[in-house]
């Protein structure tokens, strides 16, 4: 009776419809299914955030509306880490914004600068939402395809002339998801120039900046000098500290993009909870030990899992950073063909790479979100598959 908006017709299709369906069957069954499909931490909020979290929930001051730009403390701590992590010096005040997880961010910031018949530079495969926020903008979305050959970077150079000119922001993530990709500093500054030369502004999604391996330490694009005049990046507490159920991050960057973002958010939202900013505070400015204990856990699923493919033939893009790995399906499958067999076959669920756009066809990803024992689990089980 009632119909959907022209912008919710235009979503893309949900394309896991079908593997959700073959997963739920396969619960059934009674079948002990091993899901490696969500990227969402299995570990938990590590406990002086949670007291920190505990503490802040009593006190009747944080019972109220917060403000749409966040407490000035958390906006100092945010500062300050940023400072210690990357060197850059931001002012709290302006160049720091408080998020409500970074998700609603992503899609709210193109409503501060795309008008209709603009184009948004989206990269894919990618995180769904850079396009669904260009769509629900007006805007057009131009996708940069991420390939193996290019070690899953955009291609700036080919991006036609007619194109630039009427591109507003260049969406960029790196460390990437799905892809595991990342970048150097020198790399991010090329492309602060191409941002500069043709009045872009860079917005970076850096949610996985901590979760990095071996030597490798992901740089801000803010630690390109020049960028703060083009650039905004999205940080996010949530992969970081395992704090995804609690909705917290925060935007920094060049303050008239950051005030763009705050003047939508006024509009939409009353802010993020004080006691979970709090929590965040906690988070940001106490013992980062945990953060380490992260990485090695995540690492030593890493290595068992990379190892274990390789053993069993797979090429695994090698992953620096995030908690995922990006894998090419066996010869002779298409991306659904495959993950429908495993999760059939083997009862194992993972992410088909077209999902994510399609060049991701031809990969799937796996998120290593349980435990080492299950991770070995599904490598015997699939050595059974005689792939
Ligand atoms: C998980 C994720 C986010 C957002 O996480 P929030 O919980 O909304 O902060 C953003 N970008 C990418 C690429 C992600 O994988």
């Amino acid at each position: 009776m009632f119909e959907f908006s022209e912008r919710l017709k235009a979503l893309p299709p949900y394309l896991f419809v079908e593997l959700d369906r073959k997963k739920a069957e396969a619960r059934a069954r009674g079948v002990d299914v091993i899901d490696l499909g969500v990227g969402d931490p299995d570990l938990p909020t590590p406990s002086h955030i949670v007291e920190a979290g505990k503490r802040a929930l009593e006190k009747p001051e944080n019972h109220r509306y917060p403000s749409s730009a966040g407490l000035p403390a958390f906006r100092e701590a945010a500062a300050e880490w940023f400072a210690r992590r990357f060197g850059v010096k931001l002012n709290p005040a302006t160049e720091v914004v408080t998020l409500i997880g970074s998700k609603e961010a992503i899609a709210h910031f193109p409503l501060a600068f795309v008008n209709p018949g603009e184009v948004v530079l989206v990269p894919t495969p990618a995180y769904p939402v850079y396009h669904i926020g260009t769509l629900f903008a007006g805007g057009e979305t131009y996708y940069l395809p991420l390939l193996a050959e290019n070690d899953f970077r955009p291609e700036l150079a080919r991006i036609p002339e007619e194109v630039l000119s009427r591109a507003k922001i260049l969406w960029l993530n790196y460390p990437n998801n799905p892809t595991t990709a990342v970048v150097t500093r020198e790399w991010l500054a090329e492309v602060v120039s191409f941002a500069r030369e043709h009045g872009l502004i860079v917005a970076h999604d850096a949610a996985y900046s901590e979760l990095y391996y071996e030597d490798y330490l992901p740089p801000s694009i803010l630690e390109v000098p020049g960028a703060k005049e083009v650039a905004i990046e999205f940080h996010s507490l949530s992969k970081t500290y395992c704090m995804t159920g609690w909705r917290i991050g925060f935007a920094v960057g060049n303050p008239e993009l950051v005030k763009g973002l705050l003047t939508v958010k006024n509009n939409v939202d009353s802010g993020c909870f004080q006691a979970v900013q709090e929590a965040g505070i906690a988070a940001l400015s106490g013992p980062q030990d945990c953060v380490a204990e992260h990485r090695r856990i995540f690492d030593e699923r890493r290595r068992v899992m990379l190892e274990g493919l390789r053993r069993l033939g797979f090429e695994v893009y090698p992953p620096k950073a995030t908690f995922y790995l990006w894998v090419r399906v066996p010869e002779g499958y298409t991306s659904a063909e495959f993950c429908a067999r495993l999760i059939e076959e083997a009862g194992i669920v993972v992410t088909p790479g077209n999902g994510f756009g399609s060049p991701g066809e031809g990969y799937f990803r796996i998120a290593l979100t349980v435990g080492k024992e299950r991770l070995e689990e599904a490598l015997t089980r699939l050595a059974s598959l005689n792939l």
